[in-house]
């Protein structure tokens, strides 16, 4: 019989009220002590023998609780098949069922890569990726969630600051100034129906989001300044420069200056295929036996790993509960996953 991961889930989720994920890290830091523990800007590398063929990679900072809660949002609740609790689906459900599956096994040519700041910047990836960790890595194992499904691909991200000046004049003189406000309209009428000419036959087009837009100063006076902001997704195998050069030419045809600053990007991505991968997919369908192939919604830290080593995606968690109140994971997909990580990390032993 396996150790049960969902007490260890409990006890980071009550860890939880430090979004930043500081404290769930020094929980995990004195649970790894027998092992060799590297800590990095942003994140825990532990590895228990020389060499690290596979690495199973999570995050451990989660986003602010926010509003709607029917239970104690860091209260690490059990409840039927659900514990809830921020951070339950994404994804401490995955990082207490990998814990767990190390500790299973103690050694074996494996990894574990735990990092800080993914929700705001996965700077904690990019080090870990600048700090050579990854060099002869096999593969990487990504625990967000995918419902125990398999994630083979997910669109890229580029997320701009687009803004305007404008002259300032008198509300009654209009004509003597030059509206921020109605350039930004201009460039934002401009993009309305904008789309990348690729569609991935599994993703679909691309899709275009206006998040904000704030501009002008006073009812009486011309406004100077206005800026928004646009969410492109990229399928599948676009790129993050394509992207954004098509996106400046229907820009151009606008006619109005603007400056454009890059808020976040990350690249499109497709999982490998080969003997490796059906390895993988077998070891799940043990554990898990309805995994399908899923393309993903959203973009993961295979933006920071997968020029140093190829990236797999499966997690407990129902991708509607990510980021939403009263989320929470079924004990029986981290019960799963468990099972899933303990089986690669004694495939890599
Ligand atoms: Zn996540």
């Amino acid at each position: 019989v396996l150790p049960d991961p969902v007490p260890l889930l409990q006890e980071l989720l009550r860890a939880g009220g430090d979004p930043t994920g500081k404290t769930v890290a020094e929980l995990v830091k004195a649970r790894c002590k027998a092992w060799r523990v590297v800590e990095g800007k942003n994140f825990l590398w532990v590895q228990p023998s020389a060499r690290a063929r596979l690495v199973l990679s999570g995050h451990l900072d989660v986003v602010p609780a926010g509003q709607g809660w029917t239970r104690d949002p860091f209260g690490g609740q059990l409840e039927g098949d659900f514990v809830w609790g921020r951070g339950a689906t994404d994804m401490k459900g995955a990082v207490a069922a990998m814990l767990s599956a190390a500790e299973d096994l103690r050694t074996g040519d494996w990894a574990l890569a735990l990092t800080l700041d993914e929700e705001t910047g996965m700077a904690g990836a990019k080090a870990l990726a600048d700090s050579g960790a990854l060099e002869g890595v096999d593969l990487v194992v990504i625990g967000e969630p995918t419902g125990m499904d398999l994630g083979v691909g997910h669109k890229g991200v580029l997320h701009v600051e687009l803004e305007t000046q404008g002259k300032a004049a008198h509300g009654s003189m209009p004509h003597l100034g030059e509206s921020a406000i109605h350039r930004m309209l201009a460039l934002l009428r401009a993009v309305e129906d904008f789309q990348l000419p690729e569609k991935h036959f599994a993703h679909g087009a691309s899709t275009l989001n206006l998040g904000y837009v704030r501009g002008g100063e006073a009812p009486n006076m011309v406004p100077t300044h206005c800026a928004a902001s646009l969410d492109l997704r990229i399928p599948p195998p676009g790129s993050v420069h394509a992207a954004r050069k098509a996106l400046e030419v229907a820009l151009g045809k606008a006619g109005q200056p603007y400056q454009l600053r890059v808020l976040a990007q990350g690249e499109p991505w497709e999982a490998p295929h080969g003997p490796m991968v059906d390895r993988v997919r077998h070891a799940l369908r043990q554990a898990w036996p309805e995994a399908q192939e899923a393309w993903l919604p959203y973009g993961t830290e295979t933006s920071a790993f997968r020029e140093h080593a190829p990236c797999l995606i499966a997690g407990p968690g129902e991708l509607a509960l990510m980021h939403a109140p009263d989320e929470r994971v079924r004990v029986s997909e981290v019960r799963a996953a468990h099972r899933f990580y303990r089986s690669l990390l004694k495939m890599w032993s």
